[in-house]
């Protein structure tokens, strides 16, 4: 082992990946050397504070009619192309087994980050951030409360590559009937740990990854910031609030502010490293709300990078889709290295 990797060319090395109970392959001969040349991303077009023809800017006019409020910091509305909706139909055709149906119901909503057009997380200061969490912790206790939902998925899809075509701030919330796999899969493995060590996985991972110290971006009181060892996406990186909560909303305004330092510290060094707007999906891994008893699940935002250079996706093939194990062909440490060398201000302001 050295500090980028598996040391063996043409080596594969198995981390475990104890949230998400599965093997993630590390494929050291596919290593690259860390990115080091000019970005080859076409450069940005400069965005206009506001754009008139923008669904989300504030006070304009959405498909369907709604008009915007004038808001000076977040904004949620209805999603007006929901997936799930109030209106889902009751009855569903009951089809011969082996397979089964239900309804589907719930809310869409899209969450607007900032009135500004042109700005990103990466480029909010952290009190603007703050108001984002601020409410996330607000939508997630309100929508948790209805007697139909049974989980609130908080997310942002953010950049081309993921299908975003409108570069306003903005996440969605998906308040759903059902709960969702990968927060299963992850209550799952912190309740057997817990009963198995008598310990929390999380606060063992926190642990874990303190000791090493080499994939640690960002720490303070209240919160760390880390490319995990069993890192999925060559720059994904998990924002954990060392206190175990459950939910976002369970978080105190101390731990907020922090968890928004954490979020600017992060995305910052995100939009750095190729000096672009970096694409990802950042999701909030929270436990469902409909009174279970999840004590042992230990809330925290990831987020998945889709690519590996400027240009250069991480496809799903064979052994993502097919096998259902990703395979990476980057070390976390080399990555962790890449993110932590860049400065913690953002190059537009540099
Ligand atoms: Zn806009």
């Amino acid at each position: 082992m050295t500090d980028a990797g598996p040391a063996q060319p043409g080596s594969w090395e198995q981390r475990w990946h104890p949230l998400r109970e599965e093997w993630v392959i590390v494929a050291g001969h596919r290593q690259q050397r860390p990115w080091i040349g000019k970005t080859v991303a076409a450069a940005a077009a400069e965005l206009p504070a506001y754009d008139p023809g923008c669904y989300l800017c504030p006070g304009n006019a959405r498909v369907g009619g709604a008009v915007n409020a004038r808001y000076a910091t977040t904004f949620v509305f209805d999603n007006d192309h929901p997936c799930v909706g109030v209106d889902a139909p009751r009855e569903v055709v009951v089809p011969p087994p082996p397979y089964r149906a239900s309804p589907a119901v719930g809310v869409a909503r899209v969450v607007c980050f900032s009135p500004r057009h042109d700005l990103t997380l990466a480029e909010m200061p952290p009190a603007a951030i703050a108001e984002v969490v601020d409410l996330w912790r607000g939508q997630t206790r309100e929508l948790g409360a209805r007697p139909e939902v049974r989980q609130v998925l908080c997310f942002e899809n953010k950049g081309d590559v993921v299908g975003v075509s409108n570069p306003h701030p903005h996440g969605q919330i998906y308040a759903t009937s059902f709960t969702w796999k990968t927060f299963e899969t992850e209550l799952g493995a912190s309740e057997r740990h817990q009963r198995d060590t008598g310990r929390g996985l999380m606060a063992d991972i926190i642990r874990a990854e303190q000791q090493d110290g080499r994939r640690v971006l960002h720490e303070d009181e209240h919160v760390i910031a880390f490319v995990p060892y069993f890192a999925r996406y060559a720059y994904e990186v998990y924002v954990v609030p060392k206190r175990r909560v459950a939910h976002v909303f369970e978080l105190t305004d101390a731990e907020v502010a922090a968890l928004a330092g954490a979020l600017s510290a992060v995305t910052v060094r995100f939009d750095n490293l190729w000096r672009m707007s970096f694409p990802y999906v950042q999701v909030l891994h929270q436990a469902p709300t409909d009174g279970g008893d999840y004590r042992a699940f230990h809330f925290f935002i990831g987020f998945n990078p889709p690519l590996r250079q400027p240009t250069l996706l991480k496809y799903l093939a064979g052994p993502e889709i097919g096998g259902g194990n990703f395979v990476s062909d980057t070390g976390p440490e080399a990555k962790a290295a890449e993110l932590r060398a860049l400065a913690p201000v953002h190059y537009k302001r540099a």
